[in-house]
């Protein structure tokens, strides 16, 4: 059976409990999560909180999908036990909530764009684990930069937290889906799928020895060919998300677009 709950109680603190943090408007990929979350055995819990601390456009924030009743009905067909929907002020009570400043892998690529999106997403996600006292929680790789600096804030503040990670779930064309897919049109959802086809190019450029300039440059001008409006198109080392450099071994290509004005953003695993 399924709760749904607003606040924090007793009862789920007694409990082990695998937390994933979203923000609603679930999609297939929110649920892949949760079946990862199921198979720890723990008691699952779903939270459904629009962060506004993490936009850093209004327009955004106003815009984001919210679709509570059929979320919860989503969640509960995939037996999830408590469905957490707190309300603002219970997140942010008027005594203030520490903020979470990131490391210097902050303020590049999302961070770069979004000037105080990392901040905002460690605050919540720092709240979230003081409140509910999770001893694994779920987050996915779609959002690479986030993943790293979740675990780099696990780690800094010893929270006793174990993280897994949820490959990228993608449409049939391989759109990764994303609660903002929800603002693209079905062309548009064509559009967009150039997007993973352009980082398989740059990625299989890479394995055949080509550089990793030359690489990007392909991938750069494959998505400017298709209707999307690139922000970034960058190559980290998984490790550190430096530049990578002779000794790397497992890459990460990320890049954020706009399609129809809507940000995407998309990751791809690179071995070498
Ligand atoms: P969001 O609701 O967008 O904040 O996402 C909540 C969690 O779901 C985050 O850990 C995301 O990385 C993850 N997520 C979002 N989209 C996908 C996807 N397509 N595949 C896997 N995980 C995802």
């Amino acid at each position: 059976m399924t709760k749904v709950i607003n606040t924090i109680n007793d009862d789920i603190l007694s409990e082990n409990i695998c937390f994933i943090p979203t923000m609603g408007a679930i999609h297939e990929g929110h649920l892949s999560l949760v079946d990862i979350g199921k198979e720890t055995n723990l008691k699952t819990l779903v939270s459904i909180f629009l962060n506004r601390r993490q936009f850093n456009n209004d327009d955004d924030f106003k815009n984001y999908p919210i679709e509570h009743e059929q979320d919860i009905q989503f969640l509960k067909s995939r037996g999830v036990d408590f469905i957490f929907l707190p309300q603002d002020s219970y997140i942010y009570p008027s005594e203030g909530v520490p903020s979470i400043v990131p490391s210097k892998v902050g303020s590049i690529l999302e961070g770069a764009s979004r000037p105080g999106h990392f901040e905002g997403v460690l605050t919540v996600v720092n709240r979230l684990f003081d409140l509910i006292k999770p001893s694994h929680a779920v987050f996915g790789k779609k959002d690479a930069q986030q993943l790293f600096l979740i675990k780099d804030m696990v780690s800094r503040l010893d929270l006793n937290i174990e993280i897994i990670e949820g490959e990228i779930f993608r449409d049939i064309n391989g759109l990764a889906l994303s609660s903002r897919n929800k603002h693209l049109s079905h062309d548009a959802k064509l559009i967009a799928a150039n997007i993973f086809k352009s980082l398989q190019k740059v990625s299989k450029e890479i394995n055949l020895g080509k550089s990793f300039e030359e690489s990007v440059e392909l991938g750069i001008n494959s998505l400017n060919q298709n209707e999307i409006d690139l922000d970034y198109l960058e190559i980290v080392d998984e490790e550190n998300f430096n530049y990578p450099n002779k000794y790397s071994k497992k890459l990460k290509l990320l890049t954020a677009a706009y399609v129809e004005n809507v940000r995407l953003i998309d990751n791809i695993d690179i071995e070498i």
